[in-house]
């Protein structure tokens, strides 16, 4: 069995409290696959913001999650599927496109709340992720700003699977800047969501100041299940 709780102690440990631009640095347990009694272990022994990846699973184990963590959703969320989460998601992480930030600003007002949201880049312009190309990163966010009930805090990466830690560090940093720059035309932008088990380390030394982690909480997944 994992011990989620010790998993939980040493990363709080490790993880830094602020990331080198004196951020804070928040920690994100991503729960996909994950069944609602080890969450809460993860909950219990410290984590306070919980990502899920799929709709079905998020609504199945919404009740039996206890101790009142922040929710985030870190997936691709289908268009049809939104109308589940509004008014229950503190960030969506994952606005990888226009008509799915446009459906949650049609449901949001509908329902008379603002969504927090993070524009999701595909930094490695893999064909295999969704998000905007690093360049429509500006017109992104220009347009995404313009619909109501949105509230557009930041950018959220996943840093392409490669042990070339050069490339990594050079994506993470072109993520920081393009924050950066955007963050001096919306004031509000608050959250670099980029990092997760295996590059966590490198992506905070690169200026992010959300991780996202599974595998290094909760053990290796088992797609088996
Ligand atoms: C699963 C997942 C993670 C966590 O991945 P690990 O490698 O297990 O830490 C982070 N972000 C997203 C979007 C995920 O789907």
């Amino acid at each position: 069995m994992t011990d989620i709780e010790g998993n939980v102690k040493k990363l709080l440990g490790e993880i830094p409290e602020f990331n080198p631009q004196g951020e804070k640095v928040d920690l994100v347990a991503a729960v996909k696959m994950q069944t609602p009694e080890d969450i809460n272990r993860a909950i219990c022994a410290g984590v306070r913001m919980i990502g899920d990846n799929h709709v079905q699973e998020f609504k199945d184990k919404y009740d039996l999650i206890e101790g009142s963590p922040e929710r985030h959703f870190i997936g691709h969320l289908q268009t049809n599927k939104v109308k589940y989460l509004i008014g229950r998601i503190d960030l969506y992480h994952s606005v990888d496109r226009m008509n799915l930030a446009e459906e949650l600003s049609k449901r949001s007002a509908a329902a008379g709340v603002e969504s927090n949201i993070l524009v999701q880049i595909n930094i490695g312009n893999e064909e295999s992720k969704g998000g905007f190309e690093l360049d429509r990163a500006d017109d992104a966010c220009r347009a995404i700003s313009a619909l109501p009930a949105l509230n557009m805090q930041g950018l959220m990466a996943m840093l392409p699977f490669t042990d070339d830690e050069g490339v990594l560090c050079r994506l993470a940093a072109a993520m920081r800047d393009k924050y950066d720059e955007l963050k001096g035309i919306y004031p509000q932008f608050r959250h670099l969501s980029m990092g997760m088990s295996g590059d966590w380390k490198l992506c905070v030394e690169c200026g992010s100041n959300m991780i996202r982690l599974g595998t290094s909480i909760f053990g290796q997944r088992n797609y088996n299940n």
